[in-house]
Parts: structure tokens; C-alpha cells; sequence
């Protein structure tokens, strides 16, 4: 990856998946990336991910572009749309391969559960129940011959091998909150290439922030718990680290998080009811 030149004032982003309408959900967190890097004289990208080809679709892609103009957002340079980028991530799996973190993992859901059952205890991580971890335990010849019968293969990072490469577990900035510790280990041995979509979020959005020289991650306190596993990524992957921003969600009236599948909240339905941009952006809460 070609590195980019560092700009004086601060990067960051908005990083939404295509898999739905936007809600108010959304304007709150783009607008909280939109206004610091405006105010800080900086860039704002804007970024698609869409590698899950099973959920995300180009018509929400269009849709989404679309609202984010209405409401007054303005992005600086052309998106980057993941789905046109699987080489890259591909490279970055072949370089974390090749130094022996990642192992090919051919277990169903159903498998990984009755390993679990078997067991007899199911350690949870960020992700749901942690791997226990069979297919790290297979000989290369083993691998060699299941991958030769065109088993279908998920790729895992070896946390292990990864926290003794990097040196032991990162740490990363959080803006007001100073330096904290991540605990990658949580993750367990994470998927970083599914058997269906060639590469992970994971994987994509810590290379994609590196690639567009971000340097303030700005997303919802939902993701916080996946810096950890980021920040990993980065120094195995020797890339610069960035700022973190992670802002509390916006609630509905119910006091629970917004949901895409909550059409009545989506910008559009909102926009079709008559609301003005300006209105949209007081509800996203933030005035003006
Ligand atoms: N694409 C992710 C989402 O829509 C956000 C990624 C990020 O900001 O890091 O939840």
C-alpha cells in the first residue's frame, strides 16, 4: 500500500454499509465526523462498506449518497467503494498469511456449537461465542489436503502468534478519554476472510483508514470494543494509528439504539414527510 502524505489538519470519515436506508442514526454520527474535520480546517471522506454482497445493495448505495447531499454533507474527494477493492484486501491477507497469523478454519456454526457444547464451557467475546480454536490444531498436510478437496475455508488470525508479534496487546487514544489498553484476546482467534465474503470488516476498514490516511476514526460507541482488534491489525500490519472519536448512539423515543429496520426513522421517510434538512439536523442532534 502506497502510503498516504499526512495532511495538516485532521482526516476522518464517514463508514457506512450499504445495507439499508439511512437514519437519524447515521446523520448523527456523519455530521459529528462532517463538523470536525470542517471546523478543523481537515478532510472528510466519505467510504461504502460493501463487501458483504449477501446484505449490501447499490440501490442503498445511491440512496445513501443521496441523502447525505440533501442533508447538507459535503465529502471531500470520490468515495471509496470497497466491493471495487478486493485485490487489496486480499494482499493483506496474503502478508498476514505468509508470516504464519492467519489458519484456514473449515468448521460449520454447528460444529464450532456441539466443539463448544463438548467442552462444556462457551467463553463469549465482542462477537459472540469464542472459536475453540480446532482447526488451529491441524497439520499443514491435513490443511493441505482439506483445501485440495475444495472444502470451503473461513481464514482466522492466530491471536496468539498475532499479541507475540506484535509485542503484547496495543493501546489507542480515545479523544477525552486519553490513552486506553485493548484486549484483543476477547476477539479469540477472529475470522478475517468469511467463506462467503473474502475478507472481514474487520480486516477492510483498518487497511482502508491506513490507505486514506484517516487519523481520527469518528464512529458510534458500538465499535469500541472492536478497536482493540484494530488496533492489532495495525501494528502487524505496520500502519499508522489514528485518533479515536467513539460518540454515544443516538436513542429513540423508546430509549433503545435506532435500527435500520426501523423504516420510520429512515432520512428519506422523514424528508418524504415533509421535514427540511435543517430539521433533520436538529433531531440528529446537532443544531444549525
Ligand atoms: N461500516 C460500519 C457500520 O456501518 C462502520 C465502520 C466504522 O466506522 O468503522 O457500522
Amino acid at each position: 500500500m502506497a502510503a498516504r502524505p499526512r495532511s495538516n489538519g485532521i482526516v476522518t470519515r464517514f463508514a457506512p454499509s450499504s445495507t439499508g436506508y439511512l437514519h437519524l442514526g447515521h446523520a448523527h454520527s456523519a455530521l459529528i465526523a462532517w463538523r470536525a474535520a470542517r471546523e478543523a480546517g481537515g478532510r472528510f471522506l466519505l467510504r461504502i462498506e460493501d463487501i458483504d454482497r449477501t446484505r449490501c445493495r447499490p440501490d442503498f448505495t445511491a440512496a445513501l449518497l443521496e441523502d447525505l447531499a440533501w442533508l447538507g454533507l459535503n465529502w471531500d474527494g470520490e468515495p471509496r467503494v470497497q466491493s471495487a477493492h478486493f485485490g487489496d484486501y486480499r494482499a493483506v491477507l496474503d502478508s498476514l498469511s505468509g508470516r504464519g497469523l492467519l489458519y484456514p478454519c473449515f468448521c460449520t456454526r454447528g460444529e464450532i456449537a456441539r466443539e463448544v457444547a463438548a467442552i462444556g464451557a462457551a467463553p463469549h467475546g465482542p462477537e459472540g461465542m469464542l472459536y475453540p480454536g480446532t482447526c488451529r490444531r491441524l497439520s499443514g498436510a491435513e490443511r493441505a489436503a482439506r483445501i485440495a478437496s475444495g472444502a470451503p475455508y473461513a481464514l482466522r488470525l492466530d491471536m496468539a502468534a498475532s499479541l507475540e508479534t506484535a509485542g503484547g496487546p496495543p493501546s489507542f487514544e480515545e479523544l477525552g478519554e486519553g490513552r486506553l489498553r485493548c484486549d484483543p484476546a476477547r476477539f479469540g482467534d477472529p475470522v478475517l476472510a468469511r467463506k462467503d465474503t473474502p475478507a472481514s470488516y474487520h480486516l477492510c476498514v483498518t487497511h482502508d483508514d491506513a490507505l486514506q490516511g484517516v487519523t481520527l476514526v469518528t464512529r458510534g460507541e458500538d465499535l469500541k470494543a472492536a478497536t482493540d482488534l484494530h488496533r492489532l491489525i495495525q501494528v502487524l500490519m505496520g500502519w499508522p494509528e489514528p485518533a479515536y472519536r467513539h460518540h454515544p448512539l443516538l436513542l429513540g423515543p423508546d430509549g433503545k439504539r435506532l435500527a435500520k429496520r426501523d423504516g420510520a426513522v429512515a432520512l428519506r421517510a422523514l424528508r418524504a414527510a415533509g421535514r427540511s434538512p435543517a430539521e433533520l439536523r436538529r433531531m440528529a442532534g446537532l443544531a444549525g
